[in-house]
């Protein structure tokens, strides 16, 4: 079977070799080609646009940046709506706004298509070492379909509502994530002055309740001074930017996440925003 990948960056570059490893032959695109390269050697054929990969498929990954490339890719004058076949299957990894997937899987509806929003967790180490968490919205029927293939990148995979709520489920993932990293910066902050053996410090508070993604992965890039990107700045305030919308929307306020956010945007705003979101260490004072 042939599937269709497009968005082959930090993670999408992973996941879709995962699934060729798993048997699948793909037709992947990316903006920039030469990132595509790697799975184009492991056999992959390069297609010209999102609209030619879904004529050449019948299940088509997307995991590509922003909610305007998730837009483009799915309803733009090369998107996949202008090439799909009645039938077809997208499933739409990136994370992006509740809204825009609630708007896809309406088209693919009324085309007689079929749609999931599937965001991940795990970060650039969960997409390589397969054992991502997926978060799904959309029909248990659909998912029952791609499920196989889910399983060749992540460990968790959960159907959390209607379309959209994949989305939800990821932002409160980001919500959660926003005191996780602020927790791991000062922790390192606050360890460094008192002159604790950082990489102690780290290890023994992991095995208790302060244990979390940050601190196993992040925490050790900091200690190194690796500020290379895992996971971006400028998507974590994208994501950030998300929830707070959401939020607002809702009529509830969320307070840390703007008190985090606020310092992501100092590092963007000095030209870091490229940087992994364990910079954050950055924003808090010398370090
Ligand atoms: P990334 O490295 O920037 O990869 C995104 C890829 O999509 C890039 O190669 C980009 O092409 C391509 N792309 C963007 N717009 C496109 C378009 N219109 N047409 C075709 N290709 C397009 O980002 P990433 O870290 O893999 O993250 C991807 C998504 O997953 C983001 O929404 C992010 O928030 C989310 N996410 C990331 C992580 C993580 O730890 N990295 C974890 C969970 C979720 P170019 O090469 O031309 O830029």
């Amino acid at each position: 079977m042939t599937i269709g990948w497009i968005g082959t960056g930090i993670m999408g570059l992973s996941m879709c070799s995962h699934l060729m490893d798993g048997g699948y032959e793909a037709v992947v695109y990316n903006r920039t080609a030469a990132k595509a390269q790697a799975l184009v050697d492991k056999g992959a054929k390069l297609a010209a646009s999102p609209r030619e990969v879904a004529s050449a498929c019948d299940v088509v990954f997307t995991m590509v940046g922003y909610p305007s490339d998730v837009e483009e890719v799915y309803f733009g004058e090369n998107g996949i709506f202008k090439g799909i076949r009645k039938g077809s299957i997208v499933v739409d990894m990136t994370t992006t706004k509740p809204s825009l997937a609630e708007r896809i899987y309406a088209k693919a509806q009324e085309i007689g298509c079929e749609a999931l929003d599937a965001p991940v967790s795990g970060g650039d180490s969960g997409a390589r070492n397969a054992c991502l968490s997926i978060m799904v919205g959309g029909d248990q029927s659909t998912l029952d379909k791609v499920m196989p293939m889910l399983k060749l990148m992540g460990t968790s995979i959960i159907l959390e509502g209607a379309a959209g709520a994949g989305q939800h489920t990821k932002m409160a993932n980001q919500i959660q994530i926003t005191g996780t990293m602020i927790g791991m910066s000062e922790a390192l902050l606050y360890a460094k002055k008192a002159g604790l053996d950082l990489k102690t410090m780290v290890d023994t508070i992991s095995k208790g309740a302060a244990g979390c993604h940050a601190l196993n992965n992040l925490a050790p890039r900091v200690i190194k001074g690796d500020y290379n990107p895992g996971f971006i700045i400028n998507h974590f305030i994208k994501d950030m930017g998300i929830a707070l919308e959401e939020a607002k929307r809702m009529g509830i306020e969320l307070k840390g996440v703007e008190l985090v956010e606020s310092l992501y945007r100092k590092l963007q705003e000095a030209g870091g925003g490229a940087e992994g979101t364990q910079a954050l260490v950055k924003a808090l004072g010398e370090f």
